[in-house]
């Protein structure tokens, strides 16, 4: 198989990728010239994940079909695991693909290309922590499926144990922890609702962060904010401390242990360990080393998003977030653009921060606004953060399904949610 720019990895960035060098080559070109690889048959946007491992977001109707997605926006998509990539001579191969049964699907296929962007993502990094099997990652929509089911069982258990009391324990008070610590109290009061007083129990969701305040990335005021928020909401915020050890009951720290029926781990990402198998530099969490152009040293091998460690400002990288993912998703589309023309292409990559807004929960969120008409930063909060951060999500639908499918599928899921209930109780 041959194609002349294959990207590996339908995420934030390489979907939006594809989607956009397909349609800009048109319904003849595209297909023939721009393949996408990745290893799910569905596409869901992993900022939402929290939402899914909460209940509220329900991953059957949030899913999109790649195949689908590549008929609309003219490129080509093939299901695999990238194993083997070889640079040097421009090829890669996927793994085959296994049926439950141990039946084999598809078999092992190379592939070669002109170009090639990998837009692979990260996962966890549990900075060498004991007891790493006892905790539950959101690094994929399967672990998120997972972790509700689990939930829902430790629910049902909670509501008929003596006691009548949940521990939950999420660790890493950056976006990820401090959204899925909201999202999950409102599963837990939607639950509630939905029983008799017999079966009510208590919950006890602790947030535990290292760095002396949550949201340690953003604005002091928005931590601050979104502590208070927190507080109100009964959930419990540990700043400046650190995780030691996970046993399967609890959660050993450095001020002393905390009980733990569950633990969530979100506190910090690492590429793939295979990164380092494929002869391109990496760094200590195994992310490509990419140029102002989002290259590696090998020449049309690029890299995007969270799996690329591209310089930014004052020796710092651009950070891991969809918005970075979604403006190099940009920058390589013209880039790509152009050199398939045959053209020269001599702009490099600027990442422009926007800014960072979090949810919390219902009809709230807070955040800060960047390069704004003040030229600096300004904080908002309430309903229209919630609305500004929903608007992000409708963003990258309309860049993947375009502006009239976008809306019908917002106002689809806002009707089933009428029908069905906000939270997914199966
Ligand atoms: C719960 C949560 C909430 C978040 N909230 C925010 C937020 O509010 N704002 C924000 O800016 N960022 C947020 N982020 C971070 C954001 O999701 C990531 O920065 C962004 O998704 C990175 O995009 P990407 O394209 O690099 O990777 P991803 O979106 O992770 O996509 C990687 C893709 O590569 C595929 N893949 C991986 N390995 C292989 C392989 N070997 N072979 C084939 N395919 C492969 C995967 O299946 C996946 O589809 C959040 C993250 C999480 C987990």
């Amino acid at each position: 198989m041959y194609y002349d720019t294959v990207i590996i990895g339908g995420g934030a960035g390489g979907l939006e990728l594809a989607s956009k060098l397909g349609r800009a080559l048109g319904r003849k070109n595209g297909p023939e010239k721009v393949l996408l690889i990745d290893r799910s048959p569905f596409h869901i946007w992993k900022p939402t994940l929290h939402e899914v491992a909460a209940g509220t977001l329900n991953p059957q109707q949030e899913g999109l079909s790649y195949s689908i997605l590549a008929r609309a926006n003219h490129f080509s998509f093939v299901l695999g695991e990238l194993v083997k990539f070889q640079p040097e001579n421009k090829t890669l191969s996927l793994q085959a693909v296994y049926h439950e049964n141990g039946e084999m699907i598809i078999p092992e296929r190379l592939i070669s290309f002109n170009r090639c962007v990998l837009a692979l993502g990260s996962g966890s990094n549990f900075f060498g922590t004991p007891g790493s099997e006892h905790a539950y990652v959101l690094e994929n929509a399967q672990d998120a499926q997972n972790f509700h089911t689990h939930l829902l069982n430790l629910f049902a258990k909670a509501a008929y144990s003596a006691d009548k009391s949940l521990n939950v324990v999420i660790v890493g008070g950056g976006a990820t922890g401090v959204e899925l610590s909201a999202e999950m109290m409102e599963a837990y009061h939607e639950i509630q609702n939905t029983v008799g007083s017999e079966q009510r129990f208590r919950i006890q969701i602790t947030l535990i962060e290292a760095a002396p305040r949550i949201l340690a990335g953003l604005p002091e005021k928005v931590s601050e904010q979104a502590t208070q928020a927190l507080r109100q909401k009964q959930i419990k915020v540990l700043s400046g401390t650190k995780v030691t050890e996970i046993f399967s009951n609890k959660v050993e720290t450095d001020q002393g242990s905390i009980p733990a029926d569950v633990v969530v781990w979100a506190a910090g990402i690492k590429a793939a360990d295979r990164n380092q198998e494929y002869g391109l530099p990496v760094n200590r969490i195994n992310q490509f080393e990419v140029n102002d152009q989002l290259q590696t040293p090998f020449d049309g091998v690029y890299a995007l998003g969270d799996c690329a460690a591209c310089p930014w400002e004052d020796g710092k990288l651009v950070p891991a977030r969809a918005q970075a993912a979604h403006q190099e998703a940009d920058f390589l589309c013209k880039l790509l653009l152009t050199r398939i023309e045959g053209k020269a292409f001599d702009q490099t990559f600027r990442y422009k921060d926007s800014g960072s807004l979090v949810s919390l929960g219902n009809n709230h969120g807070v955040g800060n606004l960047m390069g704004s008409l003040s030229g600096g930063s300004f904080f908002i909060e309430g309903l229209i953060a919630k609305y500004m951060y929903m608007s992000l999500h409708l963003l990258h639908h309309k860049t993947i399904l375009g502006y009239g499918k976008t809306v019908l599928l917002a106002l689809a899921r806002i009707m089933q949610q009428r029908v069905s209930g906000r939270l997914k109780l199966h």
